[in-house]
């Protein structure tokens, strides 16, 4: 068998021992006689899995008990809706920071659910090459939640620093940087994030809700999309898919083994300053579009000089075992998508790589 260095943007590479123990455990889970895809949502030996991976995440990002883990369904595409639908009451207006495709679906879909205004827009040069500052940001105090993408996944930005929305609750899309950095949870009202690019695999999406949030949620929409519904019963209002939420324990017990998320920054910091010493010390021949201060540590982009070279670039490293690496179809370029389970070892040789091709074609 061989494993290529897998550099997706989600669904995204998954650690080995994750996969492996699957694998291990597929037919006859814990002795009980069948697969953990067999078992009921509600039996015994589910429950375990689920009540597990509940606890792992929350020790992991370390949630305070005034937070519900909801494991839900529905990506964070669905949670573009969902949010506004609980949190934006009648009367209320919400604020959006757009700083790429997925803020700007947020956006599109909060206005469809009620009132939502641009609270920063750093698109309008045609391209979201940074993020806004604090002081760029225009609040409205009365504002029923800040919304903003931490990790703007196509773009290649990230926040790096907290924004200050002083009792707005802010809400944030961490679907691409889940667990890659400690977070401070005052100032957070609900987090969610699909799980295919930090956690797991797709088909689970995590959101952490404070618990005053979901009381007071609207009661005006469908019992299946109230947050309540779904921290009364654990997430298991419906059938849940078992098997993502089980590979999502064996991530998290991944996560455990590697010393937890200050150890897993410390990596992904390395693994970023690689990468983006090649294209700054390339002499130009790979570029960056982002500004420095907002590049993003879990998605890193460049362009070549031409898309024929960006294509050569692309198959040449295929070649090489260095799978995922074409950018978004909407910006184009390369893009290195650098996930808490891509390895520091698959980034050297994707840097080796980047070093050998620029020699070849510059
Ligand atoms: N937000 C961000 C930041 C994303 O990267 C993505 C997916 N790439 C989404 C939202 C949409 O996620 P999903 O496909 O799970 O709905």
């Amino acid at each position: 068998m061989t494993r290529v260095a897998n550099f997706n943007p989600g669904p995204a590479a998954l650690p080995l021992s994750a996969l492996e123990l699957a694998r291990d455990e597929l037919l006859d889970f814990e002795g009980s006689g069948m697969s953990i895809l067999e078992h009921s949502h509600r039996g015994p030996v589910y429950m375990k899995v689920h009540e597990e991976a509940t606890a792992l995440f929350r020790e992991h990002a370390r949630v305070p008990a005034e937070f519900d883990v909801l494991f839900l369904q529905g990506g964070a595409s669905q949670q573009f809706a969902v949010v506004p639908m609980n949190l934006l009451h009648a009367g209320q207006s919400a604020d959006y920071a757009l700083t790429g495709v997925w803020a700007e679906k947020a956006f599109a879909e909060a206005k469809n659910v009620g009132t939502a205004r641009k609270a920063a827009d750093t698109g309008d040069n045609g391209r979201y090459t940074r993020v806004p500052t604090q002081s760029e940001l225009d609040l409205d105090p009365k504002a029923a939640y800040f919304h903003y993408a931490t990790n703007n996944t196509v773009m290649g930005t990230q926040f790096h620093y907290a924004p200050e929305t002083g009792s707005v609750p802010q809400v944030l899309d961490m679907s691409s940087d889940i667990l890659s950095y400690p977070l401070d949870w005052s100032r957070i009202g609900l987090v969610y994030a699909g799980a295919q690019k930090n956690i797991g695999p797709t088909g689970i999406t995590l959101v952490i809700v404070r618990k005053d949030l979901v009381a007071s949620g609207r009661k005006d929409i469908p019992v299946i999309f109230r947050y309540a519904t779904q921290a009364k019963e654990q997430s298991l209002y419906n059938t849940i898919p078992t098997f993502g939420v089980y590979l999502v324990r064996n991530t998290l017990r991944w996560v455990s083994a590697q010393g937890g998320v200050p150890a897993l920054q410390k990596v992904n910091a390395e693994k970023a300053r690689l990468v983006y010493a090649a294209v700054d010390e390339s002499g130009g021949f790979y570029r960056g579009p982002v500004e420095v201060a907002s590049r993003s540590v879990m998605n890193a982009v460049w362009n070549l000089r031409t898309p024929e070279l960006e294509s050569a670039f692309v198959k040449d490293a295929e070649a090489r075992g260095l799978a995922g690496l074409k950018g978004h179809r909407i910006v184009g370029g390369i893009r290195a998508s650098l996930y808490n389970a891509v390895p520091l070892s698959d980034v050297q040789k994707l840097v080796t790589f980047m070093n050998e091709f620029r020699e070849t074609h510059g």
